[in-house]
């Protein structure tokens, strides 16, 4: 791609000075590329993508299914039928297999290329100059010899040779394992073998700037920069299970061998009784086939992947799919208070100077004001374009203020250029730009100080009032006392307790810069000019939201950077605390030991003053006290404590680096929007509950079905065929429909699930037994009338043996769409519902019976079914047992609903509101 490719011919980049780099890329350092030649660029080099491994191909998919253990007890039951003679069986068994590993490739492959289409959705956006223009382009799209601008926050999108650094640092673990970040230059380096550590002037693929701001020529991209080597390294890598799918897979293993030790007591039984060996193996055959709960696996991916998409339209993006189960058992959310709790709506309302208030909504006057709005307008980042202000909300209520009052940044730079700054950073609470005084400007400040250049700080009124000495009298400094340091920690107080939002500004004229402008150097004996208090509004839905939580055993927690008054007065109005409520603050935790944090943790509602690193600390303690942590963040420094937390949750509007930290992406920054995937997440355990209740109670109800009618002198009720035709395409379809049903009724109104919490508690696995014994009962009972009336003449000829397992398997199939009928909501009765509830349950229904009707009824299927016309009869009595079924579920669902609403008594599945998670969690 680029001119000289070879570096025997030039030398690694890092060798090359700036100029010689962008002309080996064809590139110009002001005009960055053409569009045309980017395009064409990509073209050759291809899309700017790592490939991780974490996608598996068709192939891979298909092993999986291939070689997962129902597979082989299918595959042994066909081998087993073909060896006994029975072809037609072994033909079946193995079309149902075969369209069942068809399915879960297909599933699987779709539930994959939907992850991976989130995925690109949160794929990073770049700032590029191309044409000469800065213009965002998506990170794929970035190709060698392109000019991008890089600043705090962002991911490095590729590999590229740094042209321009304005302190720009950078964090290096991904590659270098070293958590400490470098400073970038832009000069050559004169060794050609340094370490990736020690390319000062290279930024990489995947590492991320923590400070300052950049220009960098892209020399490599996709599988090409140092990333891309490690990755095509470790490309094996195996793709994760979620928790859930694990414990399922745990569970069918466990039911495998409990299929196989049944199958062989009642095969030694049989045997043992001088059965048929033959019929006594394939009896033990159906058995295993009956237990083993094929359509579970495709039904789980299927309904994660449904509830990322739903919860991607309530505009929760999804990153990692397990994060659409682990959001059912959130306990608690962590939440930042700016913007996400609050509207982010900032407005500068009020000034405190020494000589005393002034209200921005009238016309201020005078020195101190003046001083201090010109100030906040300059130590600034924001910007007004076309009226309308973009960057920080803070800084722009600020810039709106001072533009109120005709001091325009533009023109405030004209006579007081920056010269240099110090970033914010949410440690440190303050910045500070550096500015020269033309000799316009000196007569604009009015200050009675000649100086040739001005310092600006803006930040906490705490983190800044410890570092004046001075402050600001009409157009004089004075020496600051105790009595005006009071003043302004009152004043600053008293915003606090309205709920507002403070800055204060400072000021240091200077004669000359100091040699290295470093914090130290340039923030000490400053002149404090005054505060400005901003109000920002909470947003209306998140204080429902915060209801919400409180009916859902969910606790909201604010942590927060502002004043701890501030932040106390905004939890109280949104209910997550109340007024007089303790509010810890990020210095009390510094001095807490980890256990003191954990014994408080559980009380306090509100941390201020807190920095990222903060926020680490507090989800861990909470974690050990046994919660499950939901924790949202938008800035470099919250990515520890995103990844720590179970719930990662990035906000849309934050840096790419929480973003790639997170699991899950708010693409309206809004709580209430946690609120909703939580809700989301547990309809999907709901869901996948309903199906493992509703697809094992069948299953048991063919173990007994199979196994008890020898004991009884009966016949073999049910053909393997039959089984799996019954356990895949029955079971399997409606369970599917079951996967889509909606929240249940009062789903945010019970404690979340633990994590830990097996899927057979809350009285499933009691439901189970006696349905599954029910169902047992009915279809043998089924068989013996069959079998009483075929044997009135004492002869059992072979078309009433079809006719018996007929009417057995017809009536088993029927009866299970009564009790997914009833299985649609655990606590509400199935009539309260109304039949039209669950659209794509109706229509699995329908196909599930015109499959089923086909192969009893069609002659050109039932030589492989086993099958025999039933007549009417045969349909009724299948029917019968599914209003039986129905009605029993319906008593039991009555009978809980009374235990639940009295409170004497101690319920089993539902409601214990009147705990906390947390002491829920020590007892068990
Ligand atoms: P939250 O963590 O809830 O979003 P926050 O925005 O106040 O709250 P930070 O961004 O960490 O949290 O800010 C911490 C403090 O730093 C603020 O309370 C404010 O006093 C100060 N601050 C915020 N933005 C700026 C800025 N642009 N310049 C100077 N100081 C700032």
């Amino acid at each position: 791609m680029s001119l000289h490719r070879d570096p025997a011919a030039r030398g690694p980049w890092h060798t090359l000075e700036a100029d010689e780099a962008l002309a080996a890329q064809g590139s110009d350092g002001v005009k960055g590329l053409s569009s045309a030649r980017a395009t064409d660029r990509l073209r050759q080099a291809g899309p700017n993508e790592v490939q991780d491994g974490g996608e598996r191909t068709v192939w891979h998919i298909l092993w999986e299914q291939v070689s997962s253990v129902l597979i082989l007890i299918l595959v042994f039951a066909g081998g087993l039928a073909a060896v006994l003679g029975k072809q037609v069986d072994a033909i079946a068994i193995a079309a149902i297999v075969l369209l069942f590993v068809v399915l879960g490739v297909a599933q699987e492959y779709r539930a994959q290329r939907a992850v991976a289409a989130l995925k690109q959705m949160s794929s990073p956006q770049v700032r590029v100059v191309r044409d000469g223009r800065a213009q965002d382009v998506s990170s794929r799209e970035l190709v060698p010899g392109d000019l991008v601008i890089l600043e705090a926050g962002n991911v490095v999108p590729a590999d590229c040779r740094v042209i321009e650094s304005l302190s720009l640092r950078v964090q290096e673990a991904a590659l270098t394992g070293e958590s400490e970040t470098v400073e970038k230059t832009e000069a050559a380096l004169i060794r050609s073998n340094l370490t990736v550590g020690d390319r000062l002037n290279m930024v990489f693929l995947g590492t991320a700037v923590t400070f300052g701001r950049g220009r960098a020529l892209v020399v490599e991209t996709g599988m090409r920069t140092e990333l891309g080597r490690i990755a095509s390294m470790i490309r094996s890598v195996r793709h994760e299970p979620t928790p859930l799918q694990r414990r399922l897979d745990r569970l069918g293993k466990v039911l495998a061998v409990v299929a196989v030790a049944i199958a062989a007591v009642v095969a030694i039984a049989g045997w043992m009784r001088g059965e048929d060996v033959s019929l006594v193996l394939l009896t033990g055959v159906s058995l295993a086939v009956a237990i083993v709960p094929e359509g579970l696996p495709a039904v789980l991916t299927f309904t994660l992947a449904r509830g990322g998409q739903r919860m991607l339209r309530r505009k929760a993006l999804i990153r990692k799919l397990p994060a659409v189960e682990t959001l059912g058992s959130v306990t608690v959310i962590c939440s930042d208070k700016t913007g996400t709790l609050t509207q982010n709506r900032i407005t500068a309302t009020q000034l405190a100077t020494a000589s005393g208030w002034h209200d921005l909504r009238g016309r201020v006057e005078g020195d101190e004001p003046d001083l201090l709005l010109m100030g906040a307008a300059l130590c600034n980042d924001a910007d007004l374009r076309d009226g309308k202000a973009v960057g920080d909300p803070t800084e722009a209520a600020l810039l709106v203020a001072a533009a109120g009052h005709r001091l325009e940044k533009a023109r405030l730079e004209k006579i007081l250029p920056r010269e240099a700054e110090i970033a914010f950073d949410s440690t440190r609470k303050r910045m500070t730009t550096v500015h020269r005084v033309e000799p316009g400007g000196r007569v604009f400040l009015g200050l009675d100080v000649d100086a040739l250049f001005l310092t600006v700080t803006k930040g906490a009124a705490d983190a800044l009032l410890p570092l004046c000495s001075g402050v600001l009298q009409g157009n004089r400094i004075v020496a600051m006392d105790d009595a005006a340091r009071q003043r302004m920690i009152d004043a600053n107080d008293g915003f606090g307790l309205q709920g507002m939002r403070v800055l204060a500004l400072a000021i240091r004229p200077l004669d000359a810069l100091p040699e290295r402008l470093m914090p130290e150097a340039l923030e000490r004996d400053l002149v404090l000019v005054g505060l400005v208090a901003m109000i920002d509004p909470p947003r209306a839905e998140a204080a429902e939201a915060v209801a919400v939580c409180a009916r859902a055993g969910i606790r909201p927690v604010m942590i927060t950077g502002d004043h701890h008054l501030t932040a106390r007065k905004i939890a109280a109005d949104l209910g997550i605390c109340r007024e007089g409520d303790r509010v810890v603050t990020g210095i009390e935790i510094e001095r807490m030991s980890p256990a003191e944090l954990e014994a408080i943790v559980d009380e306090v509602a509100v941390f201020a003053r807190v920095s990222p690193e903060h926020k680490l600390r507090i989800v861990e303690a909470l974690q050990r006290r046994g919660h499950v942590v939901a924790m949202t963040g938008d800035g470099v420094n919250d990515a520890p404590a995103l990844k720590r937390a179970d719930i990662g949750v990035a906000m849309g509007s934050g840096t790419d680096v929480a973003k790639e930290a997170a699991d899950m992406v708010l693409l309206d920054d809004n709580f209430a929007t946690i609120v909703a995937a939580v809700e989301e997440g547990r309809v999907v355990y709901d869901n996948v509950r309903r199906f493992i209740q509703f697809s094992v109670a069948g299953n048991i109800g063919k173990v007994l079905t199979v196994a008890v009618p020898p004991f009884l002198g009966l016949p073999l009720l049910l053909a393997p065929v039959q089984i799996l035709f019954s356990n895949l395409l029955t079971d399997g379809l409606l369970g599917l429909g079951l996967g889509t049903e909606k929240a249940e009724k009062g789903n945010m109104e019970r404690p979340p699930y633990r994590p830990q919490e097996g899927v057979f508690s809350r009285g499933v696995g009691l439901h189970v037994a006696w349905l599954g014994a029910l169902i047992g009962a009915i279809t043998i009972g089924a068989g013996w009338w069959a079998w009483s009336l075929a044997m009135a003449d004492g002869l059992l000829t072979p078309v009433e043996t079809l006719y018996i397992s007929t009417l057995v398997f017809s009536t088993l199939a029927i009866l299970q769409i009564g009790r997914v009928l009833a299985a649609r909501s655990f606590r509400q009765s199935a009539f309260a519902l109304g039949p039209f509830g669950n659209p794509t349950l109706l229509a699995m229904i329908a196909v599930a019976l015109v499959a089923q009707l086909v192969v009893v009824y069609w002659p050109g299927a039932q030589p492989f079914f086993h099958t025999t016309d039933i007549g009417l009869t045969g349909l009724l009595i299948g029917v019968a047992a599914a209003v039986t079924v129905l009605l029993a579920t319906e008593v039991e669902k009555g009978l809980r609903r009374r235990a639940e609403d009295d409170p004497a008594q101690e319920p089993g599945t539902g409601r214990l509101a009147s705990q906390r998670p947390a002491a829920r969690l020590q007892d068990t």
